[in-house]
């Protein structure tokens, strides 16, 4: 089942950096956001936080209505226990740059380890479903391989299948195809689009604008740590409100 996701007001520094500036995101269930804006405004950084992978300074984040962690000025931080904090990250899935496979492990082993051990599914029944998610990303034959053994875009979708076998409520991607060469990329948004397909609530950080024009329901512009604006591709992409969005598109279309 997908999820929402729901942040308000949302403030996050590194160290005396303030990065992001009151945030306010509302992704419905199933839906499919692409997150554009320059580098450095605060995108890894945004996805990090409804992840549990960066500290939230002031405002809240919800993950399917649950809480992944508030703070008001002045507040104590609303503390989770570790229990919570790591049931709550196992349905949200993460897809990085850089793959971040196992490199000791097979394409198999990658996508049985977190099941077993954090969802304590049987070894048996973990195998079963990673096959089918190898097959699903179109690498059907390969579940003995070592990720050396594979193209980056081979690497991605076996990536995309391991977040997959935790069966998320959501997906989070941190550009997912930056790392490729320009003739993999195609393999790895195929299998993105094929996700939104089924219903997946999706948050895609990405500069690859044809996805967004073809597979987002809405796109949203960050600029130093706000959102700037927000809009389905189709008027957002070609006819950007802000000036800000508009030199942004300028420089990537
Ligand atoms: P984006 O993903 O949009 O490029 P980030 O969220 O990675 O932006 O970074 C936002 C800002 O935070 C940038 O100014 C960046 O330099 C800074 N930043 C990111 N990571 C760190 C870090 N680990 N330590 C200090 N500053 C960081
Ligand atoms: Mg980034």
């Amino acid at each position: 089942m997908s999820a929402g996701v729901s942040i308000r007001a949302l403030h996050a520094y590194y160290g005396a950096t303030h990065v992001l500036r009151g945030v306010d995101l509302e992704v419905a269930a199933g839906e499919v956001v692409c997150l554009i804006g320059p580098s450095g405004s605060g995108k890894s950084t945004l996805l990090r936080c409804v992840n549990h992978l960066q500290p939230i300074a002031a405002g809240t984040v919800h993950v399917g209505g649950e809480l992944i962690g508030h703070r008001r000025h002045g507040d104590a931080l609303h503390e989770l226990k570790p229990r919570q904090v790591a049931r709550q990250r196992a349905g949200i899935g993460m897809v990085f740059q850089n793959f971040n496979l196992f490199p000791h492990l097979t394409v198999l082993e990658n996508l049985v380890e977190a099941p077993v051990a954090v969802r304590r599914l049987r070894r048996a029944d973990a195998e079963e479903r990673a096959r089918a998610l190898v097959a699903r990303v179109g690498l059907a034959g390969r579940e003995g391989s070592y990720p050396r053994q594979l193209s980056g875009g081979q690497q991605q979708r076996i990536a995309i299948a391991r977040a997959l076998a935790m069966e998320p409520a959501v997906m989070l991607f941190d550009e997912p195809t930056s790392a490729l060469d320009p003739e993999l990329v195609g393999e790895v948004l195929g299998v993105m689009r094929d996700l939104a397909g089924t219903g997946m609530t999706m948050v895609v950080v990405t500069h690859e604008m044809g996805f967004a024009r073809e597979a987002a329901d809405r796109v949203v512009f960050l600029d130093e740590g706000r959102v700037v604006e927000s809009g389905p591709p189709a008027r957002l992409l070609a006819d950007p409100e802000q000036a800000r969005t508009r030199a942004f598109l300028d420089h990537v279309l």
